[in-house]
């Protein structure tokens, strides 16, 4: 569900991955059989050869990801025996959910499908909350900050910095996803369907239950997001999946690079950087206005670079601040974040990998936006 999932070390079996990380774990499993299940498994493994680990036995696969682990043995040609451990409920149900995804791409159905063990498989799904516009401040020209209530967000303050809003159609009472028993969300259909945007916690006190999200109030013809956080008024209410997509970056020395949209993300990186680490930041802007202030410690540079009027995702200042680096400068331990419009997001990712030769494990690149493109459609990962 979630793009941030990173290699972990080995497990074998549930009682041996309990007993190694020595907490408790929760697991479930499913059997599901069909005739072109091998070459399911084996695209499986194709497609996720950075999260597999090498089991030395035939018909038996292992995959470790940022949320748990999936383990799948080959009992019969046309049978296999999938089980997904993790950390807790919403973690689990992401696993579920992963397997039910593949399943349902490869095999073009999730007949069959029962999870038997922890976590639930029908209702409201564990990483689901409803949350209520609390109140509206613009921050800066192009920013927007909604203040949230909602309740029971400890869950929501680690694990992940990102969310996905759900907006309801406006003037209808909210038709809210529901759990399928296959692991897979069932979205409301037709009049009732819901758009989905993704969006950062900028802040959140899960004590006195609220979030922060912050919109940027960007130009387009149907802008469903950024229009809802223009108009919101205390009361209004939409819904919260999450959290995913990847916690605050670890390393001592951070290089981090956003647009506007990845503002809010590096501003709740920098408010939880700890003193060791040196952090420096290039944010592209439309001008000073619109450079909200962040947090400043001695280690801390934050460089403002400012588009001066050229369009969002046009100005290619962020590469352009990159390549006035010089690589051999930057300290050997150095890890690369950046959140930005498409193009820039490749160019980024052809400097830093190509031109630089940084391991993937030092970096997370990721495209928030593309122009001319709506949602999630335009948004790609790169570890
Ligand atoms: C992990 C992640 C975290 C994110 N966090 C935030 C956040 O905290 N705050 C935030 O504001 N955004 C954030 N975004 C980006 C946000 O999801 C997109 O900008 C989203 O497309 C906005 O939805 P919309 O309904 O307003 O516009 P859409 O319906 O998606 O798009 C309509 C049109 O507007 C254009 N467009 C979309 N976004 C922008 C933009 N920023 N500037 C100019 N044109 C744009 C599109 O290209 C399209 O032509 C995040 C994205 C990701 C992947």
């Amino acid at each position: 569900m979630w793009h941030a999932v990173r290699r972990q070390q080995a497990v074998t079996c549930a009682d041996q991955y309990r007993k190694t990380r020595n907490m408790a774990q929760l697991s479930a499993e499913t059997r599901i059989e069909n005739e072109a299940i091998r070459s399911m498994m084996e695209r499986l493994s194709a497609d996720h050869r950075d999260y597999e680990i090498e089991t030395g036995r035939d018909n038996h696969w292992e995959f470790k990801t940022y949320y748990g682990s999936l383990h799948a043995v080959l009992e019969r040609h046309d049978s296999v025996m999938i089980r997904v451990l993790a950390d807790d409920e919403t973690n689990l149900s992401y696993m579920k959910m992963a397997v039910a995804g593949h399943v349902a791409e490869y095999l073009g159905t999730t007949e069959g499908i029962r999870w038997q063990g922890d976590g639930m498989d029908s209702g409201t799904p564990i990483f689901f909350r409803e949350i209520t516009v609390l109140s509206s401040t613009r921050i800066s020209p192009h920013m927007q900050r909604l203040r949230f209530r909602a309740d029971n967000l400890e869950r929501f303050v680690h694990g992940g910095l990102h969310i996905r809003i759900l907006l309801p159609p406006s003037g209808r009472k909210p038709v809210w996803p529901t759990m399928g028993s296959d692991g897979l969300v069932v979205w409301p259909t037709g009049t009732d369907a819901l758009v989905v945007r993704v969006y950062t916690i900028r802040a959140i006190n899960a004590a006195e239950g609220w979030l922060d999200v912050d919109f940027v109030l960007h130009a387009g013809d149907s802008t469903p997001a950024a229009t809802f956080a223009e108009k919101a008024r205390p009361g209004d209410v939409i819904g919260m999946f999450g959290p995913g997509g990847g916690d605050v970056p670890e390393g001592r020395n951070l290089l981090l690079l956003g647009d506007d949209t990845a503002l809010p993300a590096i501003g709740r990186i920098l408010d939880r950087l700890t003193p060791a680490t040196q952090a420096t930041v290039y944010l592209e802007v439309d001008g000073p206005a619109d450079a909200i202030p962040l947090a400043e410690h001695e280690n801390i540079t934050v460089n403002w670079l400012y588009r001066n009027g050229c369009e969002p995702g046009m100005a290619g200042l962020l590469p352009q601040a990159l390549r006035a680096l010089e690589p051999s400068n930057l300290p050997p331990d150095v890890y690369v974040w950046a959140g930005c419009e498409f193009s820039d997001f490749k160019e980024i990712r052809k400097i830093v990998r190509k031109d630089w030769g940084l391991k993937r494990d030092r970096q997370l690149i990721v495209s928030y936006w593309r122009r001319g493109v709506q949602g999630e459609d335009g948004t790609e990962h790169d570890e």
